[in-house]
């Protein structure tokens, strides 16, 4: 028997009169086994007293609104400390929504039309995330999720009603419509076995907080079960819940945690080790960063450094100061004891912050983006760099452009390292290298000319894929182009390392690709001196080198460029 939800095209499968499954998105990866717990938001308002009883509807819409940007600051603080600044930025983001006046008037015209204060700030909150939810940028849209927190919050808090996430009394799979980014934060992922979503998006904050607390996560089921279950997989890789498994699945399942668990055991044993190839090749191993948690979480994964230091976090709610900046880096800095390498801000194309007038731009991704932002905006570019060579005091760093696509720019943006060295005086690192991301075709074309001059090259496979085969990265109508194993794309990182090699220079993936086990010959085929990616991937990238030899692998990718198409390429892989 099937059902289809003609909303969210969800399965709803029948195995047997016992066995169900529901099919949703794969969000987070790994397996939960054990009860189900059902969070239906409705159930749960136990009302306590009334908010300011006694006062007028609008003072008490006024003083819940204080309360609630209170509550936001401290969970704020609460998470920055728990888990990240990224996270946290998600609840500092969520207090301004709270101050929002529009917010505030809207649902004070609502009293002043004879609605109570509660109701009020609820309809105010609704029309404003539907508002939201209607645009065409998914950003914005998913964060209608965020005001109707902020707003469900400020109700709650007049209609004096607790934060009402069910307490789990033993570890379960929680199920919900929806979480709220706030709720996230707060479950506990020794209790928390997996997390599966009726609804939800792949870039919604429930999916950034749970990835950071390693709880595997489906989202877009359609529908939750009718009744809780004694016994249900949440299959985080496969998008799968299953009620209620007969006993073979529950075996295939228990098998696959121990499965992964015995994996993950045997490379923990290998945390220490160099990667290096069969043939005494060594590729350096480092981490993508993007928050400071994420930089505390590397040694965990025996990351030997961080290879991309993606900045824009800190620029997503506003311009940060050179003092703010810097207090950010020395703590993940302070996190990661071996190299670093920091990209300077990559604004732009996806990444508009909305300080800055990116005017109406037909094609962002082909628009004002990278470096050439920060050659136009020079006070931030060089605030940034200050910060970074001032929190780097004393020892090694590297420092890379995004976006760069012609000899000049690097020399102008060459010319502001120095500027900005000038100005921080003796506050130094004792050794500073300068390179270039190469991710425009233009880049990789004039690799050489580059490569005489910068000190080295660092590899952005996403978008040099997006560029040279011209298919946007986020566009599924034309993802079967977008792949870094495409010949053309494989030639012109062949021609970049030729060119690095040529002039001494060391070069690295810092894409995707450079963490995808299934092209880890390919790059070691290449010569390609260091890899970055999310850390979890690095002990399957480990293995893949330790058990290769490089001569082997540069015949492998002799082959590969010679390749006509992408098929070929795989076949070979
Ligand atoms: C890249 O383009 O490969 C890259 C690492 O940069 P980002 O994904 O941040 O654009
Ligand atoms: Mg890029």
């Amino acid at each position: 028997m099937m059902l289809t939800s003609n909303l969210h095209s969800t399965f709803y499968i029948l195995h047997s009169t016992i066995m169900k499954s529901l099919q949703g998105i794969p969000a987070v990866g790994g397996v939960g086994i054990g009860p189900l717990v059902i969070y239906r938001r409705a159930n749960l308002n136990g009302a306590n007293a009334p908010f300011a009883a006694g006062k007028s509807e609008s003072e008490r819409l006024a003083d819940a609104i204080v309360a609630a940007s209170e509550e936001l600051h401290a969970l704020a603080a609460r998470v920055r400390s728990e888990i990240g600044d990224e996270q946290a930025a998600i609840f500092a983001a969520q207090a301004m929504i709270a101050a929002d006046p529009s917010l505030h008037d809207s649902a004070a015209q609502l009293i002043a039309g004879g609605s109570d204060a509660p109701s009020a700030i609820k309809a105010a909150g609704e029309e404003y995330a539907v508002l939201l939810a209607g645009l065409d940028d998914p950003y914005l849209s998913e964060r209608a999720a965020d005001v109707r927190d902020v707003a469900g919050r400020i109700e709650r808090i007049l209609r004096g009603q607790r934060e009402n996430l069910p307490t789990l009394t033993q570890p379960a799979i929680l199920l919900a419509d929806d979480l709220t980014p706030s709720e996230t934060a707060t479950l506990d992922p020794k209790m928390v076995l997996g997390i599966g979503l009726a609804e939800g998006g792949l870039t919604s904050h429930v999916v950034v907080v749970a990835r950071s607390k390693s709880i595997a996560v489906v989202v877009g089921l359609g529908q939750l079960p009718a009744d809780e279950e004694a016994s249900a997989i949440l299959d985080g890789d496969g998008g799968r819940l299953i009620l209620a498994p007969d006993a073979a699945t529950l075996a295939a399942y228990q098998q696959r945690q121990q499965a992964a668990a015995a994996t993950q055991q045997r490379q923990r044993g290998l945390r220490e080790q160099p990667a290096v190839s069969r043939d005494g090749v060594r590729v350096r191993l480092v981490g993508n960063v993007g928050s400071v948690a994420d930089a505390v979480g590397l040694a965990e994964y025996g990351a030997e450094g961080i290879g991309l230091l993606r900045t824009e976090f800190l620029f997503l709610e506003h311009e940060p100061t050179e003092d703010e900046q810097a207090a950010i880096y020395r703590k993940i800095f302070a996190a990661v004891p071996g190299e670093i390498v920091v990209r300077t801000m990559d604004l732009g194309g996806d990444k508009p912050p909305p300080y800055i007038d990116f005017g109406n731009e037909a094609n962002p991704f082909l628009g004002w983006r990278g470096l050439r932002v920060g050659l136009e905006r020079r006070d931030m570019l060089l605030t940034q760099l200050r910060a970074m060579l001032k929190a780097a005091a004393g020892r090694k760093l590297g420092i890379m452009f995004p976006m760069v696509s012609t000899v000049e720019e690097w020399q102008a943006a060459l010319a502001m390292v120095k500027e900005a060295q000038q100005a921080v005086g003796k506050e130094q690192p004792s050794e500073l290298q300068v390179g270039i991301m190469v991710e425009v075709p233009a880049a990789a074309m004039m690799a050489d000319a580059l490569a005489a001059e910068c000190d080295f090259f660092s590899i952005g496979s996403n978008d040099l894929t997006q560029y040279v085969m011209a298919a946007d990265r986020g566009n599924a109508h034309v993802a079967s182009l977008y792949s870094a194993a495409q010949p053309a794309v494989l030639r012109m990182i062949a021609r970049t390392v030729e060119a690095a090699h040529a002039a001494g220079k060391w070069v690295g993936i810092c894409g995707e690709a450079g963490g995808d086990p299934q092209l880890t010959t390919l790059w070691l085929g290449l010569g390609i001196d260091e890899l970055s990616m999310a850390a979890p991937r690095i002990p399957t990238v480990k293995e893949a080198i330790l058990s290769h030899s490089a001569a082997d692998c540069r015949e492998l990718a002799a082959k590969a460029l010679a390749c006509a198409t992408l098929a070929d390429v795989m076949k070979l892989l």
